[in-house]
């Protein structure tokens, strides 16, 4: 049996008075039967690290070394200074806007456990890749190259995420998300075996809102959600985290 987890990327948004979502997150969500974990901007990890309970606070993204001459970068060990406990890796916007191949993100991944963070890696195809049919082919492709040997339930969470549906409103049908992450649930299964394969959770993303969460979630194999918009708010989020506890 997966424990479900209800995951929240702010991406580029919140300043120290977002706080109060999170402590009033916090408050609504107190003793959820699911993980809650929040990846605010790296501005605001330590600050919510120091409120967050038992919500789990992540970053968005890592480098692969621990120190040098990176500037702008911030390292796992920064991360996990400054109080996280997991890291979003190989997001599609930062495949997209800064170019993160499949290899930088198996990279970012050793990092991350090295620094004692839980890996979230992100994989998805674009809306022409899934017109062309390549939609298998292409998360296949990025899952067998952005984790490592070394995976296992306890260090990896991955979160399936239609590029075409992040931030859009539009999503998979329940089918098309079923396929998806029974195909990844196999591949898993098949280079991982069968108790490592069958642990690691599958999260999909792509406009989870309240309203849509309790039917995604009740997909097979899709073990709670990566959400973006409708993690800013506690009240939407708070709704989210029911569905995952279903
Ligand atoms: C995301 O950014 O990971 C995401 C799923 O965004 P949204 O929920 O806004 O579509």
């Amino acid at each position: 049996m997966r424990r479900k987890v209800a995951a929240g990327n702010w991406k580029m948004n919140g300043l120290k008075a977002s706080i109060a979502e999170l402590k009033a997150l916090k408050a609504s969500t107190a003793g959820a039967n699911c993980d809650i974990i929040i990846c605010p901007p790296a501005t605001l990890i330590a600050a919510m690290a120091a409120v967050s309970g038992d919500i789990i606070i992540g970053g968005q993204d890592c480098h692969w070394n621990e120190t040098g001459a990176h500037t702008g970068d911030t390292s796992a060990e920064m991360l996990k200074d400054a109080g996280a406990g997991a890291v979003i890796l190989g997001h599609s916007e930062r495949r997209a806007d800064h170019g993160e191949t499949d290899a930088e993100v198996n990279k970012k991944t050793l990092a991350a456990w090295r620094a004692g963070l839980q890996a979230i890696v992100c994989v998805g195809e674009t809306e022409a890749q899934r017109d062309a049919g390549e939609t298998l082919d292409v998360i296949g492709g990025q899952l067998d190259g952005s984790t490592p040997d070394a995976t296992t339930a306890a260090n990896t969470i991955v979160a399936y995420e239609p590029v075409w549906a992040i931030g859009t409103g539009r999503t998979p049908t329940l089918e098309e998300v079923a396929e998806v992450h029974d195909y990844l649930r196999a591949k898993l299964v098949t280079r991982f075996g069968d108790e490592i394969g069958n642990g690691i959770r599958l999260l999909y993303g792509g406009s989870v809102k309240p309203g849509n969460a309790v039917e995604i979630f009740a997909v097979s194999n899709v073990d709670g959600g990566l959400v973006g918009g409708a993690s800013l708010k506690a009240t939407d989020f708070s709704g989210i985290v029911s569905a995952a506890e279903s």
